[in-house]
C-alpha cells in the first residue's frame, strides 16, 4: 500500500477515518477487527474521484448502473454479525458491487468467493482490489442467486442485495455452523437476517430493518 492515493488527504485523510471509525463505535459496533478494517481500507478508491471527499460518511453513495456502495456502518453490521460463531475459511459473497465490502472481508477470512451480475462493476471491483494488494478472492460473473455450487460448501455467506425470500441454493450451499447474512423483504420494508445451519435445521434471526438494492435475477 505505497500508492500515495491510498492514504488520502483532506476528506479523506487518516483523521477523517478516525472519526468514522469512532462513530460506528458508538452506534454498537464492537469488533475491533471489523473496526480497524473500515479504518485502514481507502473506501474513497471504490468511489467516483468526485464523490471522494464523501467516502468517509456514514451512507451509501452511487457507483453507477443504478447500483450503491454500501453505508459503512451497514458494511461493519455485516462483517461484524458473519464473524460472530468462529472462524471463517471460505466465505461466499453474492453482490460485490464495487468490491468494497470484499476488501474490508479479506483482512478477516480465509478465502472468498464473489459473484456480481453487473458486469462492467465486477472489471472495476476486481482491478482495485488487484491494486490495493487483496488476494485470495475468486471472482464470477454470475447470478448469486444460486449461489457457487463448485466452491461450496461456505462457513459464511453474505449477501448485499435484498430478494423477497431467502434463496434456497443459498441455505444449501451454507457449511454446518455456517451462517449466512442477508437482507430480507421487498419495498415494504427489509429485515436483516442471520441464517445459521445446524446440521439439517435452520437457525433463523432477525438483526434489525435495512434498505439494499434488490437481488435481481439473471446477468447484465
Ligand atoms: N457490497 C457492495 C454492494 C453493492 S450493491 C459494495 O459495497 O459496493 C449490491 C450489488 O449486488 C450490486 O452491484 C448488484 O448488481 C448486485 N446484485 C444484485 N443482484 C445480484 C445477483 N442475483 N447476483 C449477483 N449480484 C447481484
Amino acid at each position: 500500500m505505497t500508492d500515495p492515493r491510498f492514504a488520502g488527504i483532506g476528506m479523506t485523510s487518516a483523521r477523517t477515518r478516525d472519526r468514522l471509525v469512532q462513530r460506528l463505535r458508538e452506534q454498537g459496533i464492537r469488533s475491533a477487527e471489523v473496526l480497524e478494517r473500515i479504518r485502514t481500507v481507502p473506501r474513497h478508491i471504490f468511489v467516483d474521484e468526485a464523490l471522494a471527499s464523501r467516502a468517509y460518511e456514514d451512507t451509501a453513495l452511487p457507483i453507477g448502473f443504478g447500483q450503491t456502495i454500501s453505508q459503512p456502518y451497514i458494511v461493519a453490521r455485516m462483517s461484524e454479525a458473519l464473524l460472530a460463531g468462529g472462524p471463517l475459511h471460505n466465505v461466499l459473497e453474492v453482490g460485490t458491487g464495487c468490491g468494497y465490502q470484499t476488501a474490508v472481508l479479506a483482512g478477516l477470512v480465509g478465502r472468498i468467493n464473489s459473484i456480481e451480475r453487473i458486469e462492467p462493476l465486477l472489471a472495476r471491483a476486481k482491478a482495485r482490489l488487484k491494486e490495493l494488494g487483496v488476494r485470495h478472492v475468486r471472482f464470477r460473473h454470475g447470478d448469486g442467486i444460486e449461489g457457487w455450487k463448485s466452491n461450496a460448501p461456505y462457513d459464511g455467506i453474505l449477501v448485499a442485495a435484498a430478494p423477497l425470500a431467502v434463496p434456497e441454493a443459498l441455505l444449501a450451499q451454507l457449511a454446518d455452523n455456517g451462517r449466512l447474512i442477508m437482507p430480507v423483504g421487498g419495498e415494504g420494508g427489509q429485515e436483516l437476517m442471520r441464517y445459521t445451519r445446524r446440521e439439517d435445521r435452520i437457525e433463523k434471526m432477525p438483526l434489525g430493518s435495512v434498505s439494499f438494492v434488490p437481488l435481481q435475477p439473471g446477468v447484465a
